[in-house]
């Protein structure tokens, strides 16, 4: 009897620490989507690519690989994507070309790599995964990233790789309407279509990653980097409170450090994630005119996707394994 106790004990706590949680969010831009000109079948490409994404990073957690390289894995299939806003598919500046941001941060220990206005380097996310773990820096921009990345053996391409046709004719769109001097991004209404990608994931270990790509937006100044690369705006995560990926106007989530802000709301106002996520989203940006949104989940397996956008690509894999993906409110 006593026996049957001590090993019923025992598989019990096996089962309670083979159950630690993992889990896995992203998002594929947030902004303003015509549903009219989204039609069905293109719904579905975005909705086939956001659920590869989600299961090319879950099936790193299952395995009990770290959540960095989940996150690196699931940003990866979307930066390869012409779908979205980052890698093939970014957005134009004002002169035509393409300038990719990037950031990956580890909620274990603080570090974080990024990389901004990079031109030839076919996966961002993997030169901002080499600047953290092979220099001693955070950020590296333009030429210095991208001879670094060389360094490191990383994949370049030729500019016209990220290149595609409705990218190509969002810009000639934008060029118009600024011409008849109408609504651009810079007025604080929301642009069509932001597209940028993040993911933030929870390991088998209890660790947080959060990761965002990005080519910017459309008709940006040559040399302006967003907020994509930089942590504590549209990265971050912290093992003792949250990962935060965002997406939207990234001068307001630079200014308002939205990605931290979370954080540090939950920290030390001891609000869970969603209610630090909802007050920051839906009250201090939208207050501000601040368009966006952002995915984050927290240390238990909390998983939030608030937006103050009509729409925005979205998905997850939660602790129960349930996976779902989304576009419109
Ligand atoms: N936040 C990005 C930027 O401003 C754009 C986006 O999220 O779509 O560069």
């Amino acid at each position: 009897m006593y026996k049957l106790l001590t090993l019923a004990l025992l598989a019990l706590a096996m089962t309670t620490e083979s159950a630690s949680p993992v889990a896995i969010v992203i998002h594929g831009g947030a902004g303003r989507m015509d549903k009219a000109k989204l039609t069905p079948a293109r719904q579905k490409e975005y909705h086939t690519t956001l659920e590869a994404s989600l299961r090319a990073g879950h099936a790193i957690l299952k395995k009990g690989g770290s959540s960095l390289d989940a996150v690196q894995a699931a940003i990866i299939v979307m930066e390869d994507s012409p779908l979205f806003n980052a890698g093939k598919g970014a957005v134009f500046t004002s002169e035509g070309r393409n300038e990719l941001d990037a950031s990956l941060m580890d909620g274990r220990t603080l570090e974080a790599g990024a990389v901004g206005g990079v031109t030839t380097l076919k996966n961002p996310i993997l030169a901002a995964r080499a600047v953290m773990d092979h220099t001693p820096h955070v950020l590296l921009t333009n030429q210095g990233a991208e001879a670094f990345a060389k360094n490191m053996r990383l994949e370049l391409v030729k500019p016209n790789y990220f290149h595609t046709d409705h990218r190509w004719r969002q810009l000639q769109e934008w060029k118009k309407k600024k011409a008849e001097g109408k609504n651009t991004f810079l007025d604080g209404k929301h642009a069509d279509y932001f597209g940028t990608v993040g993911c933030v994931a929870l390991d088998a270990k209890g660790n947080i990653a959060a990761g965002t790509s990005t080519g910017g937006l459309t008709g940006k100044q040559f040399g302006r980097i967003g907020d994509s690369p930089i942590i504590g705006a549209g990265t971050y995560a912290n093992n003792k409170t949250c990962g935060i990926s965002c997406t939207g106007h990234g001068e307001y989530f630079i200014r308002y450090a939205v990605a931290h802000d979370i954080s540090a709301h939950m920290e030390y106002k001891n609000s869970t994630l969603a209610e630090a996520a909802r007050d920051i989203v839906q009250i201090k940006l939208k207050k501000a005119k601040g368009s966006g949104g952002i995915i984050g989940l927290d240390a238990k397996g909390n998983i939030v996707m608030e937006f103050n956008t009509p729409a925005m690509n979205r998905g997850s894999i939660d602790k129960n394994g349930k996976l779902t993906t989304g576009i419109f409110k």
